[in-house]
């Protein structure tokens, strides 16, 4: 990496601040003071010095406290040394107590060592710089969470629907160092193994083998990954939970109250799995199974190896919102499987999983549902790009100097999905699915940066074959702002989509009344399309009407509730507001109470309700949500 100004300014800080702080006293240094001045790597989003030394496995050994919040015990790193007279670790960390560092000699002995907290840099934390003696490929740390910790969320027993607390982590994408000091950036990868203690009545389960089907009796549970994952993978739970099995391979983790309605909605994953490997290769993982978590957790999915969390809010009763689950399987291959080795490069991981997340569905609900998801993405696409700043629309972006988090956006997701689109297009179907299985297999287990991925797809694809697309084509897809021209090639159209425009037009100009819309015939999505083409059109009479035909307000699927509370705000219409109400009580999935809160701080009359609403909410929201909602109010920059 060439050091701009900027990385010049903050490695002259580190160094400025652990010459001045120390923030714990050392243990006697039997080894030299370390060495102090820290860069950010490789990685914008790390101190890691990786390309010198390496965690290659980790031994967790916690102990949950569920009452005061915490994970504490040690944690074991066994390191690779690529540089090997580098003496110096440096791992990542985030409002997290280190109590002792130890090198581990050959023979177990504890050697102890010095070492380091940097100062505080904000969301990335503080560096814990470690002096490696010669010799030692193993470190101990001890340490503890705190009850802030930005990766978890602790639930007290009054916030969850089996009476019980619950816990959850979220990593992604920098999330891990606030419970495991650790290397945190998706280009270092490991296996780990893990010994968790929790209380009795609570079940704990991790994203890596040794899940049980049933909560034991001791308490302690034992968790192996021995396939390398990155850290924003690293994922625990622990909470009253059950489990219904739903193929050899596949099952779910659910509280009691959830578990019957999941397991119904989800019976189809064993065959998504089957689906995902005939296109794309084994599945490499072992088991597949879900955990529902409940309705605070702040996004969709998060595609945690082995045990994918799912909010409980595409629980639909029809299987309509299966694309989430199709979407976090898909992550099997592409992300977690090939992985984007800085969150630049996110679009590896998330635009390949829109487009395998299609093909999963075009399998199992055909062409119509798929053009119709197709369509809502392109639109939601291109409303996106028109407000998105310069430097958001691209499929490449630098975040060097911006939280990760602002990495997640629909840009990676849909613009890359059809970039993927675009290339079937250009190479046709069967050219581009060996390709595809070609890339996840020759990556496999590895982190890659969009060059890699330019480089194998010049070599696999515009050189061996000719006339199809150029360099420069693809070059415009990763790095110019906006969809190029060659998008329109691809441009999704629905018929079922077209109906509706049709029958809405003739509705809003009296042709035909509310009674003789087919909404009996409408798909999810159709409705989708219905009540996004409303969008500031309705006032609250014309509501009320249309609640008195079809029971929007009572509606059970979230996707079209959602959209009605949009509408409801628009129309200041009042029972969609108390139904708001209540969802926002419930509901923390950023996907929904961000659009809405930041729709009530934009309306003339909603903000301080919305800020009322939101201070009684935000006990049960993740840290995340409460940050994305307290932006939306202007609570917060
Ligand atoms: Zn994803």
């Amino acid at each position: 990496m060439t050091a701009s100004p900027r990385h010049l300014l903050f490695s002259l800080s580190v160094l400025f601040l652990l010459t001045a702080c120390q923030s714990d006293d050392p243990a006697p240094a039997l080894s030299p003071e370390p060495s102090l001045r820290v860069e950010v790597g490789t990685d914008p989003h790390s101190f890691a010095e990786f390309e010198r030394v390496h965690i290659r496995h980790m031994r967790l050994d916690l102990d949950a406290d569920m009452n005061r919040r915490t994970l504490s015990g040690h944690v074991v790193l066994d390191l690779e040394r690529p540089v090997p007279g580098f003496q110096r670790l440096v791992l990542d960390t985030r409002d997290l107590d280190i109590r002792d560092v130890n090198a581990v000699r050959p023979d177990g002995t504890f050697l102890p060592v010095s070492w380091r907290l940097g100062a505080d840099h904000g969301h990335l934390g503080q560096p814990l710089v470690i002096v490696l003696p010669q010799g030692i490929e193993q470190v101990r740390i001890d340490y503890a969470s705190r009850p802030e910790a930005f990766g978890l969320q602790w639930l007290d027993a009054a916030q969850t629907s089996s009476g019980k607390p619950f816990m959850f982590s979220q990593s992604q994408p920098h999330y891990a160092r606030t419970w495991v000091p650790l290397q945190d950036t998706p280009a270092v990868r490991y296996t780990f193994e893990a010994t968790v203690r929790g209380p009795r009545d609570l079940m704990v389960v991790m994203g890596a083998a040794g899940n049980l089907f049933e909560r034991n009796d001791s308490g302690e549970y034992h968790f192996e990954m021995p396939e390398p994952i990155p850290s924003y993978l690293m994922a625990i739970a622990i909470g009253d939970l059950v489990f219904a099995e739903t193929g050899p391979r596949s099952g779910i983790y659910a509280e009691p109250e959830w578990i019957e309605a999941a397991a119904a909605e989800f019976d189809v994953l064993e065959e998504m799995i089957d689906i995902g490997e005939d296109l794309y290769g084994p599945y490499r993982w072992g088991r597949y199974d879900l955990l529902v978590l409940p309705p605070s957790f702040p996004f969709g999915g998060m595609e945690n190896p082995r045990l994918s969390y799912i909010t409980p809010t595409i629980i639909a009763g029809d299987g309509s919102l299966l694309g989430l689950v199709a979407h976090e399987l898909a992550h099997s291959w592409s992300g977690n499987l090939v992985t984007n080795a800085a969150w630049r490069d996110l679009w590896l991981n998330e635009g390949f999983t829109v487009y395998f997340e299609a093909r999963i569905m075009e399998r199992l609900y055909g062409t119509d549902v798929r053009d119709q998801l197709a369509v809502l993405a392109w639109d939601g696409l291109n409303e996106t790009l028109q407000t998105a700043d310069e430097r958001d629309r691209q499929l490449v972006r630098d975040l060097s100097d911006r939280d990760p988090e602002q990495a997640f956006m629909r840009v990676p997701y849909d613009m890359g999905r059809f970039f993927i689109d675009w290339l079937e297009h250009r190479y046709g179907r069967e050219v581009l699915d060996t390709f595809l299985r070609q890339y996840f297999d020759y990556f496999a287990f590895r982190s890659i940066t969009s060059e890699d991925f330019l480089d194998y797809a010049r070599e696999h694809l515009i050189e061996a074959h000719p006339g199809r697309a150029s360099l420069a084509e693809f070059e415009e897809w990763l790095y110019q702002p906006g969809l190029p021209d060659t998008a329109q090639e691809i441009r999704p159209r629905s018929d079922a989509f077209t109906e509706v425009d049709g029958w809405r037009e003739n509705w809003q100009t009296g042709v035909v009344g509310l009674a003789e819309l087919p909404v009996a015939d409408w798909s999810v999505h159709q409705w989708r399309h219905f009540l996004i083409g409303l969008e500031g059109l309705l006032d609250a009479g014309t509501m009320a009407a249309m609640d008195e035909q079809f029971a929007l307000v009572e509606q059970q699927n979230y996707e079209i509730l959602f959209l009605w509370l949009m509408r409801s705000i628009e129309a200041e219409y009042t029972p969609g507001i108390e139904r708001l109400e209540s969802f926002l009580l419930e509901v923390g999935r950023n996907k929904f109470t961000q659009p809405l809160y930041a729709a009530l701080a934009a309306s003339d009359w909603g903000r301080d309700w919305a800020v009322e609403v939101y201070q009684r909410a935000r006990p049960g929201y993740h840290p995340l949500t409460r940050q994305a909602a307290e932006r939306a109010l202007g609570l917060t920059d």
